[in-house]
């Protein structure tokens, strides 16, 4: 990174790039615009970053009631692509592209995978799913703009996915991290790691833990980084983990990133935890403004170990909606997943079941184990679940230990919790 002039020079891009997206909005957006009124602002009152503070937030709410294009900032013949969010409660989100859009996202997915070390002639493999969603097609035209052999795969068929892997020489993957966990089993199964040429996996999609990441390391021989993004805000590409692997690097040239209270919306002190907002400087398409992501995390100070400069982002510790409150307890399944990875003889596939049978919620843990356990063995491993999952949660929760591959594998993002009535 550049300094002095340099990092000027990318202070008055951002507040550019901040006028043009509140301007194109307050035109286009009647949403916006009368939020923004509400607040009493308008574009002429935001000069500088600093602005961005005093501005309305949006939020997903705000793409679900604008179905599918209300949010939509250019004009309509301008858009070349649409992508889809999963809709897990009700319709889906769809976010639209320009062809300017389109190219942003490229240079933002060639910044991210160079970040995390990809070069030219590394063999890039897309275990993502194609389609409405924006992951695969983002890693795709990421990859193949910096010059890598792309293979698109798509998610699932594994058998596939592990001889293409062998026999193309694959050398950088991209997965969701319980899909590369189940790869991580496969292989073992089949006894082919070492005819694999794997070196680099780039996971994302949901949040994962470091005990997961030793693992996937491990197994696969590998370095494993995280990836961070979301379709509401242009796709992956919005931050990425260096080899370093202590923080996520954020695009600060396309985006603004804020932490804030979750609850009360205020921005934080400097590393302090709370909520991502994202504003996007660049889209055209689709903009956002102080978009509360949901997901939690905190800024890190100071220059990482790869050399780059400016804020990092934590790793993402999960979602305010992931949150579960187990008999008045706040639990996220993160930190039973740091906790499981912790326990010998147990694998990293589980469910977590919720269940209410009077009054408070109770948890109920189900987890596979990794080879065969004879019964005393099942019970001494079951006994010493509850005693650490009782010592770091601080409340006492059930746990059942499963035979090996019981649970369902998924070639997209894993199914953590389940609510029995
Ligand atoms: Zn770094």
């Amino acid at each position: 990174m550049k300094k002095g002039l340099g990092i000027l020079g990318r202070e008055q891009r951002q507040a550019r790039g901040l006028k043009k997206t509140v301007k194109a909005m307050w035109d286009r957006v009647p949403l916006y615009r009368s939020r923004m009124e509400d607040m009493g602002m308008s574009p002429e009152m935001v000069s500088s970053v600093e602005d961005l503070q005093r501005l309305p937030f949006m939020t997903k709410d705000d793409l679900r009631d604008s179905y599918p294009m209300g949010l939509l900032a250019c004009e309509r013949d301008e858009v070349v692509r649409v992508h889809a969010s999963s809709g897990t409660t009700g319709k889906p989100t769809v976010v639209a592209y320009t062809k300017g859009d389109i190219t942003a996202w490229e240079e933002c997915m060639k910044n991210c995978l160079a970040t995390a070390g990809v070069t030219r002639g590394d063999v890039f493999q897309v275990i993502l799913g194609y389609g409405l969603f924006t992951g695969a097609l983002g890693f795709h035209y990421g990859a193949e703009g910096l010059g890598a052999m792309v293979v698109p795969t798509g998610g699932g068929f594994t058998e596939r996915q592990l001889m293409l892997m062998e026999d193309l020489g694959t050398t950088v993957f991209t997965s969701t991290p319980s899909y590369a966990l189940h790869l991580c089993e496969e292989i073992k199964d089949k006894g082919t790691r070492e005819r694999l040429r794997l070196r680099l996996a780039i996971l994302g999609g949901e949040s994962w833990t470091e005990e997961m990441r030793e693992r996937i390391e491990g197994e696969l021989g590998v370095i494993a980084v995280d990836s961070y993004g979301l379709s509401e805000v242009i796709g992956p590409g919005v931050a990425m983990e260096c080899p370093e692997r202590s923080g996520l690097h954020p695009d600060w040239d396309h985006f603004l990133f804020e932490v804030v209270d979750p609850v009360t919306g205020r921005p934080l002190p400097e590393g302090e935890e709370g909520e991502l907002v994202i504003t996007s400087l660049t889209k055209e398409a689709m903009p956002v403004i102080r978009y509360r992501t949901r997901d939690l995390t905190r800024f890190i100070p100071g220059i990482c170990g790869c050399g780059r400069e400016g804020l990092r982002l934590e790793r993402i510790k999960g979602r305010c909606d992931d949150m579960l409150i187990i008999r008045g307890v706040n639990v996220f399944p993160s930190q039973v997943e740091a906790v499981l990875g912790k326990i010998e003889g147990l694998s990293l596939h589980y469910r977590l079941e919720v269940f209410q049978p009077n009054g408070l919620k109770e948890l109920k843990v189900l987890c596979e184990a990794e080879g065969w356990m004879d019964e005393l063995q099942r019970e001494e491993k079951e006994s010493e679940a509850v005693r650490r999952l009782h010592e770091n949660l601080g409340i006492r929760v059930g746990f059942r230990l499963l035979a090996p591959g019981a649970l369902e594998r998924s070639a997209g993002k894993a199914v953590r919790v389940t609510k029995v009535a």
